[in-house]
């Protein structure tokens, strides 16, 4: 697997952009391995640049060997970023045996810069998949799907690590529904010991065309992609710790 095997060799994935200050200040912008607290292995891997030219990253926790990837984002519309208090979290926890995450605290960095929704081209990345894409709404607008499926690079992007990665679960983190969406097409029993852990309903949220969850279901139809909709605002530090437990129970 190439992305696996990048991980620890100097230049590997090496892109002419620099990194966000935010992913500068917790580890070295270059892919190498890295110990993190508590001695858990962990090590960074470029997926991709912004519209803006911001590294969109990888912090790979756990053995990179590991047989059980879960690829958790934090953040994807960048009006709703509760959900990189969580991945920040989880870099300092032990996975249990077996497995290893991936964690992407930004998808949309220069949306989470802005505070929008959208990427910097104005496209709402979870309208931009394969799935099923229809143009929707015009530039700039709430759900516009941008000219084309995947004409974005941060889409370009997730969908390579997807494909390459077949992470078994991944979780997409949004605001502010309050809610575990069952609708795109994963296994609801892992979704409802999800919900169930963190004290949020499993409930069905819609079925929307280009969503990155659904095309994730549908193409990689063994492994599970679903949405978390957090509340509104910030997390508590005990809604953090419940959906890190969560996790690491998946
Ligand atoms: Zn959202």
């Amino acid at each position: 697997m190439a992305l696996l095997a990048c991980l620890g060799l100097a230049g590997c994935g090496q892109a002419s952009t620099k990194p966000s200050a935010q992913t500068a200040a917790v580890t070295p912008p270059t892919t190498r391995q890295v110990s993190a607290p508590g001695g858990v292995g962990s090590g960074l891997v470029r997926l991709g640049t912004s519209v803006l030219h911001r590294a969109i990253s990888a912090v790979v926790v756990g053995d990179p060997a590991a047989r059980r990837r879960i690829l958790v984002v934090g953040c994807v519309h960048g009006n709703e970023t509760a959900g990189e208090a969580i991945t920040r979290r989880l870099r300092s926890v032990r996975p249990p045996a077996g497995s290893v995450w991936w964690l992407v605290d930004e998808f949309n960095p220069d949306g989470c810069r802005a505070g929008m929704r959208q990427n910097a081209d104005g496209v709402d990345l979870n309208r931009n998949s394969p799935w099923r894409w229809r143009p929707l709404d015009r530039p700039g607008e709430t759900y516009y799907s941008g000219p084309g499926p995947l004409s974005e690079p941060e889409s370009k992007a997730i969908n390579q690590l997807v494909l390459r990665l077949h992470p078994a679960v991944s979780i997409w983190y949004h605001q502010h529904a309050a809610l575990v969406d069952n609708s795109s097409g994963g296994d609801v029993g892992i979704e409802g010991r999800y919900a169930a852990a963190v004290g949020l309903p499993l409930l069905n949220y819609g079925v929307f065309p280009g969503s990155i969850t659904t095309w994730q279901n549908a193409s990689l139809p063994h492994d599970t992609a679903f949405v978390v909709e957090l509340p509104g605002g910030p997390l508590s530090r005990r809604s953090i710790a419940r959906h890190v437990a969560a996790i690491r129970a998946l």
